[in-house]
């Protein structure tokens, strides 16, 4: 028996005259990131797009590989076969077997979008109810709350028969949105924050500021692993890694304490601008939420914007700690941020920030600076890292 995965678009159909070419860029996404687990054929069809293997496919990874596809309500595997009610309730039983013997009560949803078809769909549905009940004498049928919901889809080409779908990612397909530079430091809240940004269809860019040797190798990796982790749904992230060791130690050598994180995060946000703009990136985005730690006070925050001249995203801008580490948990980039690499943040941090600076102060403490001078070495001494889930 044939087995495919059926995908229903999201926000995808509230789009009207985009729609096609939105499904189209979802349809590109999926092809990149099924690839890996064989080969499989595509195919539109009234807000549903079939996955169909060809051949030899890893059914299990493909199908959790398309539940972190943003632009996906909801999907499902699911037998495909021939229009003909004899073979469907030979089908429908054997193909559940394992759910239907999990279950107590279920129900069947007939949907027959060919009209042509002999049976209507209140006859399927009672057909197909007593095949089941026939065959799995433990079932009993709850038209209400079943515990599984067979569904018969009667289309052009064929019959589906599947069981409950499984909610999608939701969101919007990436690269629908236009492209974003996310600062990613090692920590819990930048990869969050790329995931969310992802998820309303942005194509993510990553920007990284390393200091070694104060920071380690280590610390890199981490920041490859979680893009990595953040890549199997936001797709294919460009990352690119400058060195900061310099700016950090004029920072050190020449400004007052309290402002020590405010200018590097100035610095980080100059920097930044330069090459998103550089990579066609229309935006910022970064993990800071109000309040969260001194550089992150409303006052803090106009400061660092103060620099920059494309708009700062911040997703997590009114997000609690442990809000941020649920997300983060979800998507499975919390233990690898809690791995106990040191950030170029954590090695220089003052005892006593300012939580309540201007930009009049800053501009001052600048002034001490060459900050042309510095950023101009700091985008001659950057690395490129193409990130694949
Ligand atoms: P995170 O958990 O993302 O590190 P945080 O709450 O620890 O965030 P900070 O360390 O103050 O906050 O950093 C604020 C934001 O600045 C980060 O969310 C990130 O977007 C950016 N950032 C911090 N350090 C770096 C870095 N080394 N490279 C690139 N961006 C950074
Ligand atoms: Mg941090």
């Amino acid at each position: 028996m044939e087995e495919i995965i059926l995908v229903k678009n999201g926000e995808l159909a509230l789009k009207g005259l985009n729609r096609s070419g939105f499904e189209d860029v979802l349809i590109k996404n999926l092809k990149r990131r099924l690839r890996a687990f064989g080969e499989f054929e595509y195919k539109k069809s009234q807000s549903t797009i079939m996955i169909i293997p060809v051949g030899d496919c890893d059914m299990d990874k493909a199908s959790d590989a398309v539940g972190k596809v943003f632009g996906i309500a909801a999907y499902t595997r699911s037998a495909s076969v021939e229009k003909n009610m004899d073979v469907i309730l030979e089908s429908a039983p054997d193909y559940l077997k394992d759910i239907l013997e999990e279950a107590e009560t279920f129900k069947v949803n007939a949907k027959r979008s060919d009209k042509a078809f002999p049976y209507k769909s209140p006859e399927i549905s009672a057909l197909l109810g007593g095949k089941l009940l026939e065959k799995f004498r433990h079932l009993s049928v709850d038209v209400h709350s079943p515990d599984v919901t067979v569904t018969v889809e009667i289309r052009d080409e064929k019959a589906f028969i599947h069981a409950d779908q499984i909610k999608g990612a939701g969101g919007m397909p990436v690269g629908t949105g236009g492209k974003a530079a996310l600062l990613i430091s090692g920590g819990i809240d930048s990869p969050v924050a790329g995931y969310m940004m992802a998820k309303r269809g942005i194509t993510l860019t990553a920007i990284h500021f390393a200091s070694p040797p104060f920071t380690s190798v280590q610390a890199e990796e981490k920041v490859h692993a979680l893009l990595r982790q953040v890549a199997k749904y936001s797709g294919h992230i460009h990352l690119i890694t400058v060195g900061f060791t310099e700016i950090q130690q004029e920072i050190r050598r020449k400004c007052p304490e309290p402002l020590f994180t405010l200018i590097m995060r100035r610095f980080m946000m100059r920097i930044a601008d330069r090459l998103a703009q550089a990579d066609n990136c229309a935006a910022l985005i970064t993990g800071e939420s109000v309040g969260q730690v001194a550089s992150q006070t409303i006052y803090a925050l106009g400061c660092t914007d103060a620099v920059t001249t494309l708009p700062v995203f911040r997703p997590l801008i009114g997000m609690d700690k442990d809000e941020i580490i649920s997300v983060s948990r979800k998507i499975e980039t919390f233990d690898i941020s809690i791995q106990p690499f040191e950030d170029c943040c954590t090695v220089f941090t003052p005892k006593h920030p300012r939580t309540r600076p201007n930009v009049k102060m800053l501009e001052e403490a600048e002034t001490a600076l060459d900050v042309e001078g510095l950023i101009g070495s700091a985008l001659e001494n950057i690395k490129i890292l193409e990130i694949e889930a």
